[in-house]
């Protein structure tokens, strides 16, 4: 709530200032496109966190306030207008905004995808091809809703989740320091997600199955597309990426597990389409160098991340991205704030909160995002590995 307030009084105060341009120029922003994510789209956003991850849900109500709003002061291009001319160069014209998906949910197929259309907005989506038309979860979302219901029965019961952890073989650095979080479903699959390779995370998944069931209605609403859904959006003229072939996180993974990832899903895509796919979004914005490379080494022109953090060798492939959901532009009573949604799209928050990511790649910690003429010099210095 106090969060909140400072929040909606900063917002106030740079409006009435003008003082989030000043703040823009000082992250770098200001003449950077603004590239928006977002992950569901839900028709009737709920905030009690047993079904869903409310940071990735976002109302198809609020999802057109922040569409219309974004209209009004962004020409909508589409990432393929985007890369062109961060590759090639040349300033727009007028600011502009791109909007993204991440992970293939269904519900933006069901909610997304007519409002977009409605509207004439070019947009992108981020798949992962090995579950596209799958009755599989994503893992997050497993491990999310597993740990919820794990949590319930164990409070009851005196158990602990790092106490299960060990239980079953599995130790990560921070475990015996980060028990406070371990009461709350999100934080603790943060940790796990971000600590943990697939294999490891599945084998997690698999003990807490034998624990806890999952309802079916549970499942239903965070089921992904099928193909033909997939292709329909393309036909009509969305960009598909890749997001790994199985939602990796790349820097957890071996070298060989991350260029399966990262070349298969571009290969499974094309083949599906019939179509080069140039764009990758590095699943929850993780990524190091040796993710850099691999994502370069199978042919991607274009990668986005989820911070302000960018590899000066490869700006293409480290392009910042906003992430937005129901709650990111709201002021302290709980009502949609245009003030802050511009400062969302300004990064002006990022200047408190930073990414605590050690991305590996020099100068980590700093913010170096650069405009459109700058990253169009690192272009050309890119150009043998990006024109890959
Ligand atoms: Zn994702
Ligand atoms: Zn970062």
């Amino acid at each position: 709530m106090f969060r909140n307030v400072i929040k909606s009084g900063t917002a106030w105060a740079l409006e009435r200032t003008n003082g989030h341009h000043w703040i823009a120029t000082l992250t770098g922003s200001a003449k950077a496109p603004a590239v928006i994510g977002y992950h569901r789209v839900v028709e009737r956003y709920t905030p009690d966190g047993w079904n869903a991850i409310p940071a990735m849900c976002i109302s198809r109500q609020m999802l057109e306030r922040h569409l219309d709003w974004i209209g009004r002061r962004f020409r909508f291009i589409s990432l393929e207008e985007l890369g062109a001319r961060m590759q090639w160069g040349g300033r727009f014209d007028a600011p502009v905004a791109v909007v993204t998906f991440d992970d293939g949910y269904r519900d933006v197929y069901e909610n997304a995808f007519p409002l977009l259309k409605k509207k004439g907005i070019p947009a992108a989506m981020f798949v992962c091809p090995g579950l596209v038309g799958t009755r599989r979860l994503l893992p997050h979302d497993e491990l999310y809703l597993l740990l919820a219901r794990a949590f319930a029965r164990w409070k009851a019961e005196g158990r602990t989740l790092p106490r299960f952890l060990l239980n079953h073989g599995v130790w990560l650095p921070g475990l015996d320091r980060m028990a406070r979080v371990f009461s709350d479903p999100f934080p603790a699959m943060q940790f796990l997600l971000n600590g943990l390779p697939q294999s490891e995370l599945y084998r997690v998944i698999r003990a807490l199955q034998r624990e806890v069931e999952l309802e079916e209605e549970a499942l239903e609403p965070l089921r992904l597309m099928d193909w033909d859904m997939v292709l329909e959006m393309h036909r009509a003229g969305m960009t598909i990426g890749s997001h790994t072939r199985t939602h990796a996180l790349l820097p957890n993974e071996s070298r060989q597990r991350m260029e399966a990832e990262a070349a298969g899903s571009r290969v499974e895509l094309e083949r599906h389409l019939g179509a080069p796919v140039r764009h990758f979004a590095y699943p929850c914005g993780r990524f190091d160098k040796a993710a850099i490379d691999a994502i370069a080494d199978a042919g991607y022109r274009y990668a986005y991340t989820t911070c302000l953090h960018h590899d000066q060798n490869y700006p293409l492939l480290t392009i910042s991205r906003k992430l937005l959901w129901e709650n990111s532009c709201l002021d302290s009573r709980g009502v949609f704030s245009a003030p802050i949604l511009s400062c969302q799209l300004k990064w002006v928050y990022d200047l408190v909160v930073r990414c605590q990511q050690n991305h590996g790649c020099p100068p980590a910690g700093a913010m170096v995002y650069r405009d459109i003429p700058s990253l169009s010099a690192f272009a050309g210095r890119d150009s043998t590995r990006l024109a890959a």
